[in-house]
């Protein structure tokens, strides 16, 4: 599966479309394109886009009425409209029907770019975006692959490893005790007087596989009297 970002394009001016195609393409999004409103609704409620980019004057179905129906059957579907026409009006009609952004003609191809990324970065689902932890300058932490690369090459995690990572990584800030990692980890009631050595283990496994110098921790550090904390770099 493809995790490059997914772009409609629906716009009935073919030198216009065709130009943005290409930037788009260039820039290392999947690309599809629409010249006409009712084929451009079709696709856009077929397929699963991380953004439109809209045309307001379009044959068949115009980009306002395209837009609100799809809003309407797709609440979150980012939107940014096209057009040539500029008044306020039109700018506060398109992004009430739910537009993200507005983009008058003639408009600057660059400035194009960094508005949808802009979008992008605010719309798509973290999941997407925020599923690893950086340490330092040289651990990579791929949470949804339970894999990290480090300078030593790629490490494996178990589910649970990657657990107790994602857990201190979430309380960065503070040290973790063994008893918390064991309830909030393991799901273990406190108070049990379970042998926290098992929380001990899995750091000391953990270690092996992102430490540079396992015996001297630089990002899972003991903090004494307490537990752990995550040490993520400078
Ligand atoms: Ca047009």
């Amino acid at each position: 599966m493809s995790s490059k970002p997914r772009l409609l394009i629906i716009e009935d001016e073919a030198p216009i479309r065709n130009g943005l195609v290409d930037v788009f393409l260039f820039h290392g999004f999947e690309v599809e394109s629409a010249e006409e409103g009712t084929r451009g609704l079709s696709l856009a409620l077929a397929g699963n886009y991380d953004l439109v980019l809209l045309d307001l004057m379009l044959p068949g179905l115009n980009g306002f009425d395209l837009c609100e129906r799809l809003r309407a059957a797709r609440p979150d579907q980012p939107v940014i409209m096209l057009t040539a026409r500029s008044s306020d009006e039109d700018i506060v009609h398109g992004l009430t029907l739910g537009a993200d952004d507005y983009v008058a003609k003639p408009f600057s191809v660059t400035q194009l770019v960094l508005r949808v990324q802009a979008v992008l970065r605010r719309t798509r689902p973290p999941g997407e975006t925020r599923q690893s932890i950086r340490l330092g300058e040289s651990v990579e932490i791929d949470c949804d692959n339970l894999a990290a690369r480090t300078p030593a090459g790629e490490v494996r995690f178990t589910r649970r490893e990657m657990e107790i990572v994602r857990y201190l990584a979430s309380h960065a800030g503070r040290a973790v005790s063994r008893e918390e990692l064991l309830e909030e980890v393991w799901g273990y009631a406190r108070n049990l007087g379970l042998e926290t050595r098992t929380v001990d283990i899995h750091i000391a496994k953990l270690r092996r596989k992102i430490e540079p110098d396992p015996g001297s921790p630089s990002f899972l550090v003991t903090v004494r009297g307490v537990g752990y904390r995550l040490l993520q770099g400078p």
